[in-house]
């Protein structure tokens, strides 16, 4: 489920919606491929337009749909994808509408949907109209961010759109949405999921035979721990605290920090049924397959093969990942897959009221929505005592408030 969704093809409810942000994407990016020259202010405020229609006109090709096409910035994240060490060619292929996304059910309860490149490499992700507004506020302190932080676990973000159309089965027809960095691999199983925020109110998933992704009080619970020698480890504590600083400095919060677990002694199995079921849905058993068809079985292992930038964050270094390490920092039997999510939203007055009619019920301490500088502290707080061993309990943190 984390990894696969549901295939956006023609006939999907959300087939032209999807068709009209790749199309919109490709036409864009192509468009912006000029010499590089510093940014100045204006890039941090120009938008362009794009005007796609049937049959076609001087600037855009034909398409197969009426839609306006908005690329905000575009030269501000053009610089922002080579920082991130994406190739420009790579970025295009991944994302042509020839090649139709994944639709991941909406995970959250905000209501956005997500969408997958076709190689997983990319995550579409809808927003809301103020979490646009937000990521236009704060972009230019973003982009000096990443540029003097290249070890960043913050949502890299490679692109800001939107798509305007006619009234299409009853959905708004201003969409809203950011292209960013799928965190995790699409050729490594992930055996555990969490998704974390430092409070504990309702932060309970039921963990299921099928993947789930589970909260901080299941982390609390499992006892689990992030296990990284001292090298790593600094860097990781220095890389977290930049990080969240800057969050509470623009006033942003709900964020969480996401983790996916490898286990090097599981393997890969999942993925190899899950390939399998795609290629050959009649013979599921891997082993068959072995015998009878050893080409097939090299193709699986093939797909999908993803280039991850070398000389880039060393959190994303092993192939996207990065090893668990023991005291003398040498790799141990994890490879984490991690980063801090969600973050555009705005302590705004929605958020005020929230912390307030929640605080005549509950204590304050394991409530979500409490102000960016309580948010941050208590989101710090909870990651740094769960390095090596799992120390919540002594640092304060309840878990007994199932809800
Ligand atoms: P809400 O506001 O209710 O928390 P949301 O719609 O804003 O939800 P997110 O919190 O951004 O959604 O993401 C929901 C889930 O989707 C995450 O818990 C995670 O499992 C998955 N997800 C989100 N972003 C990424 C990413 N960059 N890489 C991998 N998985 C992601
Ligand atoms: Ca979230
Ligand atoms: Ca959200």
């Amino acid at each position: 489920k984390v990894l696969v969704g549901n295939k956006v093809s023609e006939g999907h409810v959300n087939y032209v919606i999807a068709y009209n942000m790749l199309t919109g994407i490709r036409v864009s990016v192509s468009r912006c491929s000029g010499i590089m020259k510093p940014l100045t202010d204006l890039d941090f405020k120009i938008s362009k337009k794009l005007v796609f229609d049937i049959s076609g006109n001087e600037l855009t090709p034909s398409s197969k749909y009426d839609f306006k096409f908005k690329d905000y910035c575009p030269t501000v994240f053009r610089e922002l994808r080579t920082l991130f060490g994406l190739d420009p060619a790579d970025y295009l292929i991944s994302l042509t509408s020839k090649y139709i996304l994944s639709e991941l059910t909406s995970p959250g309860k905000s209501g956005s949907f997500f969408y997958f490149s076709r190689d997983y490499r990319f995550i579409i992700k809808t927003i809301h109209r103020s979490e646009h507004v937000k990521l236009r506020r704060i972009l230019k302190d973003y982009h000096s961010h990443v540029k003097n932080n290249p070890n960043t676990l913050i949502s890299q973000f490679y692109g800001l759109h939107r798509v305007k159309m006619p009234i299409y089965y009853g959905k708004r027809h201003k969409i809203y949405f950011i292209i960013m960095n799928n965190l995790f691999p699409p050729h490594r199983d992930i055996h555990l999921t969490y998704d974390l925020k430092g409070s504990t109110l309702g932060r309970f998933s039921l963990p299921k035979p099928t993947h789930t992704v589970l909260k901080d009080l299941n982390w609390m619970h499992d006892n689990q721990s992030i296990k990284f020698g001292p090298k790593i480890n600094e860097i990781f504590v220095n890389q977290l605290q930049k990080d969240v600083e800057l969050l509470i400095k623009l006033n942003i919060m709900d964020y969480s920090f996401l983790i996916g677990f490898h286990d090097l002694s599981k393997g890969n199995d999942e993925i190899k049924q899950k390939k399998l079921s795609i290629f050959s849905p009649i013979s599921s058993n891997l082993h068959d397959l072995e015998k009878t068809n050893p080409k097939l079985l090299n193709r699986l292992n093939d797909l999908p093969n993803i280039d991850y930038p070398e000389d880039g964050n060393v959190f994303y270094s092993n192939e996207g990942g990065i090893n668990s390490s023991n005291v003398n920092d040498e790799a141990s039997n994890h490879i984490y897959y991690l980063g801090i999510i969600d973050c555009l939203t705005d302590y705004s007055l929605r958020k005020k009221l929230e912390t307030f009619w929640r605080s005549l019920n509950n204590d304050r301490e394991i409530i979500s929505a409490v102000p960016p500088k309580e948010y941050g502290d208590r989101f710090l707080n909870f990651i740094l005592n769960s390095i090596n061993e799992n120390k919540l309990k002594e640092a304060g943190f309840k878990d007994n408030n199932f809800s």
